[in-house]
Order: C-alpha cells, then structure tokens, then sequence
C-alpha cells in the first residue's frame, strides 16, 4: 500500500525577492562567481556576525573542506569529531588524509561532548563542533582545551545561523565558521554555503583557494597586475545566481526566523519538550525533534505519523558504524549517540506549514505517545 504524504518534513518557499533578484542578475550579465549579489551576501555577513571575511561556497561541505586546506591537514593528522553529525563534518577532513577521532553525544542533548581532552594526542590538528539543531554545544571548555594543545576550532554551523552562544553568533567562536543554505535549513539557496573566518591568519589565503588557487581576487581590486596559480584550492564559489536567491532570504530572515519559532513553541507547549534548551545557549528553531526511551517506542511514532500522512524521520545514523568508517577502524562504543540514532524523532517542521497541519501533527503524536 502506498502511503499519501499530506505533510512533507520540509518543503522550500520564497521568503521575498527571490525571483526579481535572479532576474536582476541575468539583466546585469554577471552570472558566475563573485559577483554583486556575492559581495552583497559577504558584507552581509561581516556586517552582522563580524567576521573577519566571509566567503560563499557552493555548500556547507565545501567550506568544511576549506577548512581542511587552511588548516594544512596531512596524512596521518587527527581530527575530532562528534560520531551523531552528517557526514560532510567528518568527510571534508578525510579527503586530505586525516584521521578521525569520534567523540559521543551529550546524555541531555545529541550535541557533542565537551569532554574530549582525553581524544587529544600530538597529531590533533583540528577539533569540529557541530552545533546539533542549532543549539549551542559549551564552547568556553572546548576554546580552554583546544588553546591549550595549539588546535584549531572549526565550528560546522550548518543549522546554527541566527543562534548564539553566551550572546554570540555560533560560527564567530572558533577559528573557522561553517553554514549551510541546502534547502532543508532555516535560510535557504538550493544549495549552498558559508565559509566564515574569525582568525586573521586565514583571510589571506582564503580567497586564494577559494578561487582555484589564483589571486585573482588581488587582481581584480587593482593590488596585482597580473594574476597566477599560487597555491592548491578549487572552485568553492557558487554561481551569482545563487547569490541572489540567498540574499533575498537573508533579507528576510527575522521573518523566516520568527515563523520557526511559533511553529516549535505550538509543538512545544503540546508535545513532550525536546531536551531543554541550556543557559548559555539559543533556539533557531531549525529543528523539532522528540528522543524516544526505545528504538520501538520511535519506530512506531515514525509509523502511526506515516499512516496518518505526515512525514516524520529519524536523523543521522552514527559515522563510527558507518560502513566506509568501519573498513578501517575497530568498533568502538559511543554509547549516546547510539541511542540517538534510534531512539530521535523529527518532525515537520518548515515556513508555511499551517495551524491545521501543526494541530494534526500534535494530534497524531499525541495520540500515539
Ligand atoms: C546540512 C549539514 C551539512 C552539509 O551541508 P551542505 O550545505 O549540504 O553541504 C554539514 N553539517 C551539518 C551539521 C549539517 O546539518
């Protein structure tokens, strides 16, 4: 029997100018990369988050994997990494060569540890945060170790924009910053992505490698006159196109934000609350999920939303079990992050989702709780 989905999990919408920026774009001729819906994106974001540069990539992963080139990871160098993530935070390190060393998820929260002093040996070159449903995992601990061993901090913040830690914007702690604008985030460009750089050291060599290894960049603000091959890289920049989808969401984005919110509050005040929100950190609101006591317990929710029509889903499945991981790597026990890979449920949740819907979601989990 084939199962009809009223309620998809996540659907994209315009939030604004979208359509009039792509044509505008078209009518100005500049297409590729760099252009001014780019810059328009980058002064954005220095502007608001204060970073020292921001770069747009084509996606999260692809700025993770900057991340990797500025970092200079070698074959044989290590990097820790939360095992309950997408794989793009683990992967982007591994294409250079790199070790990784899984840490597990908080017991009250699918977040990583802060406790992994004990991971670190001399090869540790980088330490990836990622801030789970763009809650914030405790950085003051994670800066203390990683300043104290000489590591650098990468924070994936693919689901984090718009939330802070402590009162700052996740992505401007550490080193490095990473978003996502894939079409299942909160601000959205299809595809797309965010390198953001908080440590000067960086900004330089940045752009170089963001432009297939030319100072191009150099070039065209008028501090070469010619440009050249410098150093490795790729073509990490999207399309101007892309740009112009994404600043029309940026524009809109206390909208979009402030949507989010009422949908999660209604889940929240009706629905078993999701592990608290900690002090220090911000709901986004990217993500409503509910952590089951079984795999049972969470496979029969996912059933009874699918039989009523609502697609609901688990999340990750743990990159230290994974099959590419584990053709090279002993089995370990991560024991949290095991239980959220059975055990999490999310649930629909994405702007013009409508009151009926969410009162038929609440009702059906509800009713199957
Ligand atoms: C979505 C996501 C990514 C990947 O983002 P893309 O833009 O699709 O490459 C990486 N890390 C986390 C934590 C994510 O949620």
């Amino acid at each position: 029997m084939s199962i009809d989905i009223k309620i998809p999990f996540n659907k994209p919408s315009l939030a604004g100018n979208e359509l009039d920026y792509i044509q505008d774009a078209v009518r100005r001729g500049h297409l590729s990369g760099n252009g001014p819906y780019t810059k328009k994106c980058h002064a954005l974001f220095e502007n608001r988050y204060g970073f020292k540069k921001a770069l747009l990539t084509t996606s999260c992963t692809a700025a993770l994997e900057m991340c990797a080139l500025l970092a200079d990871i070698q074959p044989g160098d290590e990097v820790i990494v939360p095992s309950y993530t997408f794989v793009s935070s683990a992967l982007a390190f591994v294409r250079q060569g790199a070790n990784i060393v899984f840490c597990d998820s908080r017991d009250d929260h699918p977040g990583m540890v802060e406790t992994i002093e004990s991971l670190i040996t001399p090869r540790t070159k980088v330490i990836v945060v990622v801030h789970y449903a763009g809650v914030a995992v405790d950085m003051d601990p994670i800066m203390a170790i990683a300043n104290r061993h000489q590591i650098l901090v990468v924070e994936d913040a693919a689901q984090a924009i718009e939330s802070t830690y402590k009162g700052r914007q996740l992505g401007t702690i550490g080193h490095l910053g990473t978003f996502s604008f894939h079409e299942t985030k909160n601000v959205q460009a299809g595809e797309g992505g965010l390198l953001g750089i908080n440590d000067e050291r960086f900004v330089e060599r940045s752009e170089i490698l963001w432009e297939k290894g030319t100072n191009r960049a150099q070039f065209f603000r008028g501090q070469i006159d010619k440009y050249t091959w410098v150093d490795t890289g790729s073509s990490f920049l999207p399309s101007d196109l892309t740009a112009a989808y994404l600043l029309a969401q940026l524009e809109r984005m206390e909208q979009i934000q402030q949507e989010r919110l009422e949908i999660w509050r209604r889940y929240e005040q009706s629905l078993e609350p999701s592990p608290s929100i900690p002090d220090f950190a911000t709901n986004n609101a990217h993500m409503f999920y509910i952590v089951k006591d079984s795999e049972q317990q969470a496979n029969s929710l996912i059933q009874a939303c699918t039989s009523a029509g609502i697609l609901a889903v688990t999340h990750y499945r743990c990159l230290h079990t994974s099959p590419f991981y584990r053709k090279h790597h002993a089995s370990q026990s991560l024991k949290n992050a095991n239980r959220y890979e059975r055990c999490l449920v999310r649930l629909p949740l994405f702007c013009g989702l409508g009151i009926d819907e969410q009162n038929r979601v609440i009702e059906v989990v509800k009713k199957a709780s």
